[in-house]
């Protein structure tokens, strides 16, 4: 049987047998149509079902989190733990609190986490959890009543050897003190089970900033290629989140010029670019009062509120996804063509549409994938996890210069495996191919476990 063929009846069977979960085929389609290369120079991965088994997560653990509201009624939630990959390390992986959680985005988020946490050249396997539950509109009380009911039942599945949670969506050092306070009365041990923790409790310099600096380290890199930097580059990012919001200031430190960003309830123009004064107001608003975007016109007001709009309009040179799975389509990536951008760095995972990567790559700009440019963040949750097993704390000059080496490092990756394998410049296929070899390598080293 030819490669094609194989490719094709694996994709039918994977349809078949995961028929209601989209987001997962999506990601997992993605990274098998880069892999034909791999597999006609390596028939050993189709005998030994290294697809079969790579899509397959190890574990998934579905519980109930019954909690009370301050008012003293009862509400229950679901809570998930995606152990996928274990192959490369203990699992590792965020903790997503959203009303928009399932069993399905928690799996996509796990399989793409493995690829991600293979590329960061640390030994961490790939995991992913969280709930349904919805942080806005909650109290610290409440917040913290819900973490410590989630934990109740996580606790028995995690654990410094074991699986690792961090932050993700909704779940930022509030909640994940909230669920090592938990962690370590009921396990009476602590450990390091946990990274995104404040420096003061075993957290790393650097870990909130290091998703965003991470991506604007890649976006550096990529513009390299084309002798090239950013200075002077006009960009507009989506989520003012911690991705989002981090982005912004390491853009704006090596020249940039970021003129969009947005939240849930609309989209900020701001022609002059934000800056150092702007950042901070950003910053206190966002992270202190968990507040709206909306605000930001209202205290600059040179700067545009445009009501349930996205960035994607705003004209500019560079364009960086911060938000979530599938936030710019098709419709969108034509538009930001359009307008002149040439460079697409993605801080969220999956946010660009089949269509609008198919846009960009007609299109020949530069466009790297979240698993690759985003990896940052993971990447010093290593860190935090290797200070902690020294009880050492290392300065944020010594974790910048790691984290600058290690997007260095998975930037010459994607491009040295996009070229071995004939895909020359396609991130896509080089962080597919680079990720998938390490992963299903060690998967053959460890026999069928
Ligand atoms: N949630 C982040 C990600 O998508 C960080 C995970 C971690 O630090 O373990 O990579």
């Amino acid at each position: 049987m030819n490669t094609q063929t194989y490719l094709n009846n694996f994709l039918t069977e994977l349809h078949e047998r995961n028929a209601a979960q989209k987001v997962f085929l999506q990601a997992v389609e993605e990274v098998v149509r880069t892999l034909s290369p791999v597999l006609d120079q390596n028939p050993t991965y189709i005998k030994e079902k290294i697809l079969e088994r790579i899509v397959e997560p190890e574990r998934i653990i579905a519980f109930r989190v019954p909690w009370r509201d301050d008012k003293g009624e009862i509400h229950v939630n679901r809570g998930f733990r995606v152990q996928f990959n274990s192959a490369l390390g203990p699992y590792k992986g965020g903790i997503r609190f959203h009303s928009s959680v399932t069993a399905d985005s928690l799996k996509f988020l796990a399989f793409e986490q493995t690829f991600k946490n293979s590329l960061t050249t640390l030994p961490l396997g790939g995991g992913k959890g969280g709930s349904d539950f919805d942080t806005r509109g909650k109290s610290d009380t409440e917040v913290m009543r819900f973490c410590h009911a989630f934990i109740d039942e996580l606790y028995h599945h995690i654990g410094y050897h074991t699986d690792i949670p961090a932050g993700d969506l909704g779940c930022g050092s509030r909640e994940i003190g909230y669920m090592f306070g938990q962690y370590k009365k009921l396990t009476n041990d602590f450990t390091g089970a946990f990274t995104g923790k404040k420096p003061n409790w075993g957290g790393s310099l650097l870990r909130p900033q290091a998703t965003g600096y991470g991506v604007a380290y890649f976006a550096q890199n990529m513009l390299t290629t084309k002798e090239d930097d950013l200075k002077g580059k006009v960009c507009v990012v989506s989520g003012a989140g911690n991705v989002g919001i981090y982005t912004m200031e390491k853009l704006t430190e090596l020249g940039a010029k970021v003129v969009g960003f947005m939240d849930y309830d609309g989209s900020i123009y701001d022609k002059d670019g934000i800056n150092e004064e702007k950042l901070a107001f950003l910053k206190e608003l966002v992270f202190k009062r968990r507040g709206s975007v909306k605000e930001y016109a209202a205290k600059f007001p040179q700067a545009q509120f445009r009501p349930g709009q996205k960035t994607w309009d705003i004209p500019c040179d560079c364009a960086f996804p911060t938000a979530c799975e599938n936030e710019l389509t098709g419709t969108d990536a034509k538009l930001l063509l359009k307008n002149g951008c040439t460079l697409v760095c993605e801080g969220s995972n999956m946010p660009s549409t089949p269509d609008a990567v198919e846009a960009f790559h007609q299109a020949g700009i530069l466009y790297s994938p979240g698993k690759a440019s985003n990896a940052g963040g993971v990447a010093v949750s290593g860190l935090e996890m290797t200070q902690n097993s020294m009880r050492v704390y290392w300065t944020a000059e010594e974790v910048d210069a790691y984290l600058k080496r290690i997007m260095s490092s998975i930037h010459e990756s994607c491009l040295t495996y996009a070229s071995q394998f004939a895909t020359q410049g396609d991130y896509v296929a080089g962080a597919n191919i680079a990720g998938f070899l390490k992963v299903a390598d060690s998967m053959i080293d460890q026999g069928l476990v």
